[in-house]
């Protein structure tokens, strides 16, 4: 895109590093595990609405796996994505225990996702936080019900910008 240059004005980049994997058997064995846990999770997904059954798995710093999903309502904002209904329940079991990963995968009833899927906005914000309470990056997993899977390490190559508690 051709920007006009004013004074001042200065044009930065943001650059997201992460990883790209064909094949599970790629991944670090703890990882691969994490994964096959979030896809597990996909089947207690309640998504009557969506038909979009998303899993999610959180591997804490003491080895313990939680796993989670999406839960819907027919008030659609009451419901709520598989992202962070395990990384709330996570925390409210363990507290002080740093949360290391998040896997997330999912299956559609209208298509197959044969491609990674990212986390919406609102469970970056959390994720965000999760990382600062934890106070160390948080690997996170991403795939569709097939296909590559995306690593990130770290939220902050998934949440450019964050908005963080310095600002309250
Ligand atoms: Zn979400």
């Amino acid at each position: 895109m051709k920007v006009p240059k004013k004074n001042n004005m200065k044009k930065q980049q943001f650059i997201s590093d992460y990883v790209v994997y064909d094949d599970e058997k790629e991944l670090d064995p703890k990882d691969a595990e994490l994964l096959r846990q979030a896809h597990e999770a996909t089947q207690n997904s309640y998504a009557p609405y969506s038909k979009f059954h998303v899993g999610a798995a959180v591997r804490l710093a003491n080895g313990i796996v939680i796993r989670g999903n999406n839960i819907e309502n027919a008030a659609y904002p009451s419901g709520l994505c598989a992202e962070r209904v395990t990384l709330f329940a996570a925390q409210a079991q363990y507290p002080d225990v740093p949360v290391e990963a998040i896997a997330l995968t999912a299956q559609s009833e209208h298509s197959e996702v044969n491609e990674p899927i990212a986390p919406c906005g609102a469970c970056r914000q959390v994720m965000v936080e999760t990382e600062q309470r934890s106070g160390r990056p948080m690997r996170v997993i991403c795939q569709g019900h097939t296909g590559p899977i995306m690593v990130f390490d770290g939220i902050e190559t998934l949440m450019p910008f964050i908005f963080v508690d310095k600002y309250l």
